[in-house]
């Protein structure tokens, strides 16, 4: 099964996507992971992408076309996966397209977790990750049980984004309107297009992505 997770910033792409590898051991291809990797490595990708992260702007096609062709085709991504936060441009969905088409493979969904903007501003602008394990956490929503204990390991690092806060928020729904949603149209032409309600309870969407994803 290939997925595409869809949404703004801060609608639950990487929760969800982390809880369906995890059941259905498909891998997550985050570009915004991969792109996170890059820059904290200092590689010229990293270098080129940091500034235009840091602004909340979309990184260059041809630099995460680049990437993601890398990334799918290794071994790992044969048994299914979920790309979250690719494509973002129509000129990203068309490359895409060109790439499953010589590997032979099929997308079986496109998935958008809806979610309306004041929420989205909110969820960004105090969540925070473990460094050790990924498990995220928010200021106001979701603190561990022990203060300054990751919950599911025991890690004692957390790490913020250096994009998530309200000023830099405002840009990535801008671009997330302006460039992204256009791909909608174009996947609900092809018949792959599904939404799903990214308000309600974490668990719930886990649960109405379990159905797309089961049949
Ligand atoms: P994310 O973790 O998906 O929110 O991505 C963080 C940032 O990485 C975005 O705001 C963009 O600057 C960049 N980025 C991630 N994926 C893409 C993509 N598919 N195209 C362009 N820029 C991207």
């Amino acid at each position: 099964m290939n997925l595409i997770l869809l949404g703004p910033p801060g609608c639950g792409k990487g929760t969800q996507s982390r809880r369906l590898e995890d059941k259905f051991g498909m891998v997550q291809l985050s570009t915004g992971d991969m792109l996170r990797a890059a820059v904290a490595s200092g590689s010229e990708i990293g270098q080129k992408a940091k500034a235009v992260m840091e602004a909340g702007d979309l990184v260059s096609d041809e630099i995460v076309i680049g990437i993601i062709a890398e990334r799918i085709d290794q071994p790992d991504a044969r048994e299914g996966f979920i790309l979250d936060g690719f494509p973002r441009t129509v000129a990203q969905a068309e490359a895409l397209d060109g790439m499953l088409a010589e590997k032979e493979l099929q997308l079986d969904g496109v998935v958008e977790l809806a979610v309306d903007d004041a929420v989205l501003v909110d969820r960004v602008s105090g969540r925070y990750t473990c460094a050790k394990c990924g498990e995220g956490y928010h200021d106001r929503h979701k603190q561990p049980a022990k203060d300054g204990i990751c919950d599911n390991c025991g890690g004692t690092e957390f790490s913020r984004r250096a994009d998530d806060n309200a000023e830099t928020v405002k840009s990535r729904l801008a671009a997330y309107y302006e460039q992204t949603a256009p791909i909608i149209p174009y996947y609900r032409d092809k018949g792959v297009y599904k939404t799903v309600d990214g308000m309600a309870d974490i668990d719930d969407v886990t649960k109405q992505l379990e159905e797309v994803v089961g049949g």
